[in-house]
């Protein structure tokens, strides 16, 4: 190849072998990550744990912070905000990174519990983009917070501990499938058929619906909660299966949830090495991503710019933010040889080169993109070649095939310069998907050089 021709790096030929000793050593903390936070609320309050170890308190508004002051801001319990302060004046900008911690789940209905034919079940309302037939005759596990009106919570999390109990959806025998399998994909599994296996014994001392009632005791016994406590609960289903190494080389991590806690770790873990920051620093744990950001912890609510404007401080918050710079850290769909036919070869992202940067999202003609501008990208890359960071750049799959958004457009609504940069994957949504370890420690060097060079 002549010097005039451009191609991607393997993290396998640069990284050196101590290099890769210590990719190895980032990951395992990025799998207990996954374990502790297999839905938003966990994986806020885990995060809050680490934080709090490295000095970060929770943010007054109003309060006066000097430079290398570490704060984080809570939001409703299901996203959040960690920033270090930087010793330049806001009005330089802010150095910002955003993910996602929610991910594609089922959810419990308000109403769950009933019994048929001899078995309990709970009903369930699939969240994000599910494809349905991949939840059936796999282990799972039951997570969440039921909330009192006394003002006390209890956490559930049941599945995930190999001593616990499992829950599952049954799935028709092959023998009796033939008009189940003659269906396309997309209409063999009904919605109201994801119905969670719960248990079969009956409660003796009742009358009838012994065996729904043999699962409310067992709910009072273990958490002393009653059928009326579901209605304000927030219960979901997600795969009871703990984040594993992938392959005899150990290279891979199969887990439940990278989308998008792959990049949201990276961003943190950078954050937290960030101790003396010329700008601002900020990394943001948005939630209902895979529902389109809705709602009042997701991107498009005004809590991330209300904590920008405290921070801001006095200072003209129009000026700040004009300047300031967010990295999008969303996944990216990696070539995956078993499906070429959807990838267009040239413009994918492959596994073990580095974190994927995505000039615009979007599908069809780019609907729905931000396009992040050349003049921000070629910045961004000088920063990234100085760190001796990989990167690769890519589109989500072939032209008019699907496509996809993250938060960026809601980021570049509030006149921040953005792009979206994340690890590519194989299997996105699906119950177990993977990501290579050599991107997700690529991600953490790029947050970090972002942070401090930006
Ligand atoms: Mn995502
Ligand atoms: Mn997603």
């Amino acid at each position: 190849m002549s010097d005039l021709s451009y191609q991607n790096k393997n993290a396998f030929d640069v990284l050196s072998e101590t290099e890769l000793k210590e990719v190895q050593e980032y990951c395992e903390g990025y799998k207990k990550f996954l374990d502790n936070g297999k839905t938003e609320r966990f994986c806020v309050s885990y995060a809050v744990s680490l934080a709090e170890k490295e000095g970060f308190v929770p943010f007054v508004d109003g309060k006066k912070y000097n430079p290398g002051d570490k704060v984080y801001h809570v939001q409703k319990n299901h996203a959040a905000i960690f920033a270090v302060i930087g010793s330049e004046s806001p009005e330089k900008g802010f150095n910002i990174t955003a993910a996602h911690v929610d991910a594609p789940r089922l959810d419990l209905k308000p109403s769950p519990l009933y019994e048929d034919n001899g078995m309990a079940y709970f009903k369930t309302h699939y969240y994000g983009g599910v494809r349905k037939y991949q939840w059936v005759t796999r282990p799972l596990a039951l997570c969440g917070v039921v909330c009192k009106k006394d003002g006390t919570s209890v956490n559930i999390n049941i599945g995930s501990d190999p001593e616990d109990p499992i829950f599952m959806i049954t799935d028709l025998l092959p023998h009796l499938a033939k008009d189940q399998s003659q269906k396309p994909l997309a209409g063999a599994f009904a919605g109201e058929s994801l119905n969670i296996l719960l248990g079969s014994e009956p409660e003796k001392n009742e009358e009838k619906d012994k065996i729904r009632e043999n699962v409310l005791k067992a709910l009072n016994q273990k958490y002393g909660i009653t059928e009326a406590d579901l209605l304000t609960a927030e219960i979901t289903v997600v795969p009871a299966e703990n984040a594993r190494d992938l392959g005899f080389d150990r290279s891979l991590i199969s887990a439940y949830g990278h989308d998008d806690r792959v990049c949201a770790y990276p961003c943190f873990t950078a954050l937290l090495k960030t101790t003396a920051p010329k700008k601002t620093c900020v990394c943001v744990f948005a939630d209902k991503e895979e529902i389109g950001s809705v709602g009042i912890s997701g991107l498009r609510s005004d809590y991330m710019t209300n904590f920008l404007l405290a921070l801001c401080d006095g200072y003209n918050s129009r000026v700040a933010f004009a300047n300031s710079a967010a990295i999008s850290s969303d996944v990216a769909a990696a070539f995956d040889p078993n499906y070429p036919e959807v990838f267009e070869r040239r413009n994918s992202a492959f596994i073990n080169c580095g974190p994927a940067i995505c000039k615009y999202t979007g599908h069809g003609g780019k609907s729905g993109a931000s396009d992040a501008c050349p003049e921000f990208i070629a910045k961004l890359l000088g920063i990234f070649d100085e760190a001796n960071v990989i990167y690769q750049f890519t589109e989500l799959g072939k032209v008019d095939q699907g496509g996809g958004g993250t938060v960026s457009q809601f980021i570049a609504d509030r006149n921040i310069e953005v792009i979206d940069i994340g690890v590519a994957m194989l299997c996105m949504h699906a119950p177990c998907e993977v990501a290579a370890k050599t991107d997700i420690y690529m991600l953490d060097r790029l947050c970090e050089a972002f942070y401090k060079n930006y």
